[in-house]
């Protein structure tokens, strides 16, 4: 096995840098480096680090005996100074003492074969690190503490028992299953069914924690699209003014709706320009709009809705949108406005701030997202979620089999299936391509 080194914060400069290095030769390349005979687990080491007697840096060094690491092997953590020069030089210098370059997620990686963690596990590591949210950095902390894996152990152990049940009924052919027992099975695998399907329906909302969504404010000129950006954003960013057509590129803020991270796109009014930059701008728009996971369609709710209003309505009569209507503030505001019929509409008014957690609520509740924040465990990647469904159409199928009274054999290839896919989801059962896939996501030095 080599001994892998990597810097383990973020590139360029800081106070500190943490790097990092796992495996047989890590104590001693850090000894030598430091010119220690030895050093102690455990402890935080103030040393310095030397290369031709030359001082490379003052650091601390922090040893951690095999088994008892993050990795399972020895590994040595280097606190130095965070500047790019002198990172490059220790880790120049391990490699020299024969350490070599980690490649990306490798210590995860090893820390998964030394059995410290499940994949699972790995993979909410990853997530907790690329987490926008608070709500996304509480759902990838549960995964980390292996919640998921808890969570797939119980469906485990029964299909495993109706395994057993079924194998042994083909062992003793002349012994059919008593009924009782072909009752038990069924409730087993109705029961296992469930809690599988309740489980991968959690992704609808779950998936929205690490991809966020797009939610594209459009509407005619002086509507007060950017006025609501502002406002949604809680910090001037676009330009309000009076004049239509000024806001002529599309701008674009991240923000965090109750735990969603949500990137809110404020259009270039939609109308027919012949101005060459306009027209950029309007095209951008368009490809805002198709690109929405929600469209606010926003309206004057003081004014009367016009031809440019009705265009866009329709436009976006197929796509996920909610109908602000605002200027409520305005005597001459009317909520419905003409307006009756076209979908869920939000009185607002961008000025004072009324209406907003009303907007914010709708919008939440129109992504399928309510309350991500106080859910239960969430299935937040796409390759656990299919290997559920994956799970869920085999036991489907184990159940019409046994309903219809096929053979046993004919039940048992999609129960060992369904088992083998659950196992895929915590690493039992994952072959070493899916391996190297899912590292090749990591970043180096994690
Ligand atoms: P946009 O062209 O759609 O981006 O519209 P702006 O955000 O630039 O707003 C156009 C005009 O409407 C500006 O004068 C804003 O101050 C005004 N405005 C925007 N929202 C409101 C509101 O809620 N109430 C009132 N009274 N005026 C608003």
């Amino acid at each position: 096995m080599s001994t892998i080194v990597a810097l383990s914060t973020p590139r360029g400069r800081g106070a500190l840098a943490v790097i990092r290095l796992s495996g047989p030769l890590a104590i001693n390349i850090a000894t030598q480096m430091a010119g220690l005979g030895d050093i102690e687990p455990r402890k935080a080491k103030l040393t310095k680090l030397l290369r031709d007697e030359q001082i490379i840096d003052e650091v601390i060094l922090t040893c951690f005996l095999a088994p008892h690491s993050l990795t399972g092997e020895d590994v040595v953590e280097i606190s130095c100074h965070g500047s790019p020069a002198v990172v490059r030089e220790i880790v120049d210098r391990v490699l020299e003492l024969g350490g070599v370059l980690a490649g990306p997620g490798e210590f995860t990686l090893r820390a998964l074969t030394n059995g410290k963690i499940n994949l699972a596990q790995a993979e909410a590591i990853r997530d907790l690190i690329s987490s926008q949210t608070d709500a996304a950095v509480k759902q990838a902390a549960r995964q980390m503490n292996g919640e998921l894996s808890n969570t797939l152990q119980p469906f485990k152990e029964k299909l495993v028992e109706v395994i057993v049940l079924l194998e042994s009924a083909l062992e003793f052919v002349e012994d059919d299953l008593p009924a009782p027992r072909l009752s038990e099975i069924e409730e087993t695998l109705a029961s296992v069914i469930a809690g599988v399907d309740k489980l991968s329906a959690s992704f609808n909302a779950g998936r929205l924690l690490q991809d966020g969504v797009r939610v594209t404010i459009a509407g005619r000129p002086n509507v007060g699209k950017s006025s609501l950006f502002n406002s949604l954003v809680a910090h001037e960013r676009a330009i309000v003014t009076e004049i239509p057509g000024t806001t002529r590129d599309t701008l674009s803020e991240a923000i965090d709706l109750g735990g969603i991270p949500v990137v809110l796109t404020d259009t270039a009014g939609v109308r027919q320009t012949t101005d060459g930059i306009e027209t950029l701008g309007i095209e951008r728009t368009h490809r805002a709009l198709s690109d929405a996971d929600l469209v606010l369609v926003v309206l004057d709710g003081a004014d009367e809705v016009g031809p440019a209003d009705r265009d866009l309505l329709s436009r976006t009569a197929e796509s996920r949108r909610l109908i602000v209507m605002n200027k409520s503030d305005l005597p001459s505001f009317g909520s419905a406005n003409g307006c009756v019929g076209v979908g869920r509409t939000i009185n607002v008014s961008a000025r004072t701030g009324d209406g907003l957690d009303e907007l914010r609520a709708a919008m939440l509740e129109t992504l399928n997202s309510s309350g991500v924040e106080n859910q239960g465990l969430l299935i937040t990647n796409v390759r656990h979620y299919d290997l559920l469904c994956r799970t869920k159409q085999e036991l489907e199928l184990a159940q019409t089999t046994f309903r219809d009274r096929h053979s046993e054999e004919l039940v048992l290839v999609p129960l060992h299936n369904a088992l083998k896919y659950l196992g895929q989801i915590t690493g039992e059962t994952t072959t070493e391509d899916i391996l190297s896939e899912i590292f090749a996501t990591f970043c180096i030095g994690k």
